[in-house]
C-alpha cells in the first residue's frame, strides 16, 4: 500500500505530512502529483497548488504535465509565499520544487505542523547528475518518497538521469523533448553524440 493511500486511514483529525515525488525528466512526476491531488479533491479536501514562477513552459497558472493533464496552480517567486495560503487549506501541492529556494523544506515543515498534507514533486538530479536545489533536503524530511522512472531512450532500461542533448552550462534550461532525454546510469555516463 502506498503511504498516500494509508494516510487518511490512520488516527483521527488532520495529520500533517510531507510526501515527495521525484525522478528524471519524463518520469511522470507531475502526473503522479496530479493523481494524488485529484483524489484529495474527490475527497472534498481544500487543495492549493503552487509552482515556481520560472516554470512558464506551457501556461502561467496551470500545473501541466507532458501529457497535457492539468490542474490550476499559483506561480510564486519565493517559497515563503506558500505560507500566505488560505486558512482552510488541507492539502498543498508543489510542482517543479527543484527550482525553489533553499527555504522550501522549512516551509513544508511549517505547513505539516499545521496539519496540512504537503505533496512535493520535482527533479531529484540536474543534468549533471547532481542533487537539485532543495530536493535532497525535502527527501530527507519527508514521511514518504516515491521515485518514479522514465525509460532510457538508448537501451530501454529504467531511467533515473536527465541527459541534456544541447550544449549549455546553465542549470535552468526548461525541459522540452529536444533538450533532454531520459537515460539509465550506464547510458548517462557514455556520450553517444
Ligand atoms: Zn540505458
Amino acid at each position: 500500500m502506498l503511504f498516500s493511500e494509508l494516510h487518511f486511514r490512520t488516527g483521527s483529525g488532520p495529520k500533517g505530512s510531507i510526501e515527495v515525488i521525484c525522478g528524471s525528466m519524463f518520469s511522470g512526476k507531475t502526473e503522479e502529483l496530479i493523481r494524488r491531488l485529484r483524489r484529495a479533491q474527490i475527497a472534498k479536501l481544500n487543495v492549493e497548488i503552487f509552482k515556481p514562477r520560472i516554470d512558464t513552459r506551457y501556461n502561467d497558472s496551470d500545473v501541466v504535465s507532458h501529457n497535457a493533464n492539468s490542474i490550476p496552480s499559483t506561480p510564486i517567486e519565493n517559497s515563503s509565499s506558500i505560507l500566505l495560503l488560505g486558512t482552510d487549506t488541507q492539502v498543498v501541492g508543489i510542482d517543479e520544487a527543484q527550482f525553489f529556494d533553499e527555504g522550501l523544506p522549512d516551509v513544508c515543515i511549517q505547513l505539516a505542523a499545521k496539519g496540512i498534507r504537503v505533496i512535493v514533486a520535482g527533479l531529484d538530479m540536474d543534468f549533471q547528475g547532481k542533487p537539485f536545489g532543495p530536493m535532497p533536503a525535502l527527501m530527507a524530511i519527508a514521511e514518504d518518497v516515491t521515485k518514479v522512472h522514465a525509460v532510457c531512450v538508448q537501451c530501454g532500461a529504467p531511467a533515473t538521469f536527465s541527459y541534456r542533448t544541447v550544449a549549455s552550462g546553465s542549470k535552468i534550461l526548461l525541459g522540452e523533448m529536444e533538450s533532454y532525454e531520459p537515460r539509465c546510469r550506464v547510458c548517462f555516463n557514455t556520450t553517444a553524440y
